[in-house]
């Protein structure tokens, strides 16, 4: 079994024995994309899509007055 860290959130996310590199798989904490890559004989993982868990705040970037 293969555990590769989470880059959005920090958690542990499983993957499969047979993952590959550049294999597209969601973090099922935070639902972020992410992208497998190795480094040496490790996988590890680049967020390519992130999801927001609860940071929905900071958004406010209106100009319109
Ligand atoms: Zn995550």
């Amino acid at each position: 079994m293969v555990f590769i860290i989470c880059p959005a959130c920090g958690e542990d996310v499983k993957i499969s024995d047979e993952a590959k590199e550049g294999d597209v798989i969601r973090c099922s904490s935070c639902n972020s994309k992410l992208e497998l890559y190795k480094v040496k004989h490790e996988f590890e993982a680049e967020v390519i899509e992130e999801r927001d868990i609860d940071t929905n705040y900071f958004q406010d970037e209106d100009d319109e007055y």
